[in-house]
């Protein structure tokens, strides 16, 4: 089983996080910038973590075999931070980098104005950058927060095959497959979706435009739930083809649309073949190598590798 993470925050995640992953199948993700838990101050916060989304991070998963990409953009939460919305101000610079494969994540917490005028803001720069959107939902009042999302991005112009909706449920899905939007499900352990409940919507809906995440993150969430749910749809009787259209191809379709996802062609086959090194596969566990450097640091945290 070969997986691309399509919403994961690794920042929040730890080395072990990694291994685990590998071990599963994962071979790509996606972090999209998002809310720290504590709040930032200031606008220099925003541009150390893109720098970091862009610099180190991706670096850090290269050594576990992983290729990390980002989605770049004001997270929600924080467009209503009067300190952080000049962040919007800096974003073009990134939404030209080679690691940067959408503006995301944006969209709705609270559904303020300050956040409509970030939502419509980002919108427009995806247009003028020519890249896809990762759009989060509110966790509260949902429908009618998902039928707003949907309104906006109809106003902006931008093409529905261009934009993933994310965060959906069993009550928001239908909303999202009428929109020709891309769907987005994050399956957690104790809230939203679980694999079960993910395996009845794909009944239901069916493989197209279906994206499946962990969204792990800072709180409670776990990194190997998109493999827990080709799991549970396996049991359920669909195929390897199936799962592999839902953990794999989909997302790698959806992302390519920005002309910088780098997949590479030794994760091409279907979940047997190494990262970093060309060795490990599913169940192995790939080399690090601890030598590397990324601005003088290693993951070595500071100690220098004999020379
Ligand atoms: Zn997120």
């Amino acid at each position: 089983m070969r997986i691309f993470d399509p919403h994961i925050h690794m920042t929040s995640r730890t080395t072990g996080d990694y291994e685990q992953m590998y071990a599963a199948g994962v071979r790509a993700v996606v972090e999209p910038a998002f809310w720290l838990g504590q709040p930032r101050t200031s606008v220099g916060s925003f541009v150390d973590y893109f720098d970091a989304l862009i610099g180190w991070e991706p670096f850090r998963a290269a050594q576990f075999g992983i290729r990390h990409h980002c989605a770049i953009a004001l997270n929600p939460k924080e467009a209503n931070d009067p300190r952080c919305v000049e962040v919007l101000d800096e974003l073009p610079r990134y939404l030209v980098k080679d690691g940067v494969v959408a503006v995301g994540e944006v969209g709705y917490d609270s559904m303020t104005p300050e956040e409509d005028e970030a939502f419509a803001r980002q919108l427009e720069l995806a247009v003028e950058h020519d890249l896809p959107v990762l759009v989060h939902t509110p966790h509260r009042d949902k429908i009618s927060g998902t039928r707003r999302t949907l309104d906006v991005i109809r106003e902006s112009g931008i093409p529905p095959y261009r934009v993933i909706v994310d965060h959906l449920n069993e009550v928001t899905v239908g909303l999202v497959a009428d929109s020709g939007c891309w769907m987005g499900f994050s399956i957690y352990p104790d809230t939203k979706m679980d694999p079960d409940r993910m395996v009845a919507i794909l009944r239901e809906y069916g493989t197209r435009s279906v994206l499946v995440n962990s969204a792990a993150d800072w709180g409670r969430s776990d990194p190997l739930r998109t493999h827990r749910t080709g799991q549970a749809m396996l049991a359920a009787g669909f195929t390897d083809d199936d799962v592999d259209t839902v953990l794999w191809r989909n997302p790698v379709a959806f992302f390519a649309q920005s002309g910088r996802l780098d997949v590479g062609d030794d994760i091409g086959g279907t979940g047997d073949v190494g990262g970093v090194g060309g060795v490990g596969g599913v169940g192995g566990v790939v080399p690090v190598e601890p030598t590397a450097t990324f601005a003088g640091n290693s993951v070595l945290r500071g100690t220098r590798p004999e020379s």
